[in-house]
């Protein structure tokens, strides 16, 4: 199992009123507000197919846009071992559609995920005690429907992977990971489709490395 996280963009308030702002509830009415304020001065959008996007109130496709290609950093947490799976996750992306939507900046050292403008890709150790069969997580930040970023999670503490050709019992193949939550950073959402890289679950010792022709056409519905 793996999880996607969308969260709707914070706007920048003036500094007399952070620290009230930082209690959840008001930040919410602060956000509603604000998403109230734009809908009301902007023009009616003729709703989209979804293609299996996540979609936005106005039902538009959240994604980047024409802001391709998006570059993702590597967390000093990530063990440089992983760096060659995660090349190829992101390669089976950009051949599929023909055109690079995704790319490597290399690392960065980062404290910890969260909005601070750099898309990165962790390996955490800590993670929480409820969440225990996620495998990873993709945090998506975007504001009306356009994804400004996202940050990836790779659980470090629950599961074990393996990184070559080989499937290896009990363990969970990175690269399909990375495949599957690199669709979330993109906007995708979760299919049941046959074979799709999209399914929810990914079993253990388990090879799905190929976008399904219906994950490429829903993809061209946006790059
Ligand atoms: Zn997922």
């Amino acid at each position: 199992m793996s999880g996607l996280k969308w969260m709707p963009a914070q706007p920048s308030q003036p500094s007399f009123l952070r620290k009230f702002l930082r209690k959840p509830w008001f930040a919410m009415l602060g956000t509603l507000l604000i998403a109230t304020a734009l809908q009301a001065c902007a023009p009616q959008l003729t709703p989209q197919e979804p293609c299996n996007f996540v979609m936005s109130a106005e039902q538009q496709r959240v994604s980047w846009k024409i802001d391709v290609p998006v570059t993702l950093y590597l967390d000093s947490s990530v063990p440089s071992h992983f760096q060659e799976p995660i090349q190829a996750a992101i390669r089976d992306w950009n051949q599929s559609l023909g055109r690079e939507v995704l790319r490597l900046g290399g690392w960065s050292n980062r404290t910890s995920p969260g909005q601070d403008g750099a898309n990165v890709i962790y390996f955490m150790n800590n993670w929480e005690l409820d969440r225990s069969n996620e495998q990873a997580r993709t945090t998506v930040f975007w504001a009306g429907s356009k994804i400004f970023e996202a940050d990836l999670r790779i659980n470090g503490r629950d599961f074990d992977y393996f990184t070559g050709s080989t499937p290896v019992a009990g363990k969970v193949d990175l690269q399909s990971l990375v495949l599957h939550e690199l669709g979330h950073v993109l906007g995708l959402a979760h299919s049941d489709s046959g074979g799709s890289v999209m399914a929810k679950s990914l079993p253990n010792a388990y090879l799905r490395r190929t976008p399904t022709s219906s994950d490429i056409s829903n993809m061209k519905c946006e790059y």
